[in-house]
């Protein structure tokens, strides 16, 4: 288990930061600010992921609820499941936040970070759904939803 209590991966994490991040939509009506204290960026290839973000591929850095605050405007939430739901700026419409409803924590999409080059991704995700067309090059682990704690107490879908 992980601090986010979902899932162990043998790669290194990135570094223990306690910088604060900052970032936003696309408009700029929504800001939010993040100081982590152990984050963890996943590529995400579910289908779930895929619409919500209109790529292939989302990237998500999960962090404490207790370590995020919307510092300007509010996103909108749209419940995706039971236990989930993802905010969006109702202007702009830029996905920004994922948030597990009855966990601790919540994930960021790392595109909307001010500097994305904070978070590397420690693992690809939800590799079930992963486009045959995507090359991935690098070393990092593959893990299918359903191999997660997390989501078998939900039956996989985010
Ligand atoms: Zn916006
Ligand atoms: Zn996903």
């Amino acid at each position: 288990m992980t601090r986010s209590g979902r899932l162990t991966f043998a790669a290194p994490l990135p570094r223990i930061n306690m910088e604060t991040w900052t970032g936003g939509c696309l408009c700029g009506a929504i800001r939010y600010e993040v100081t982590p204290t152990e984050p963890e960026n996943l590529y995400c290839h579910c289908r779930m992921c895929q619409r919500w973000t209109g790529s292939v591929v989302a990237t998500s850095t999960i962090v404490k609820k207790h370590e995020f605050k919307i510092t300007k405007g509010e996103p909108t939430f749209f419940e995706s499941s039971h236990y989930a739901e993802r905010g969006f700026c109702t202007n702009c419409g830029s996905p920004l936040i994922f948030r597990a409803v009855e966990e601790d924590w919540l994930a960021i999409q790392t595109g909307t970070l001010d500097d994305p080059e904070v978070a590397p991704p420690v693992a690809h995700y939800g590799v079930e759904g992963r486009i045959s067309w995507l090359t991935i090059v690098d070393a990092l682990p593959h893990v299918r939803t359903e191999e997660d704690e997390w989501q078998q107490k939900h039956s996989g879908k985010q």
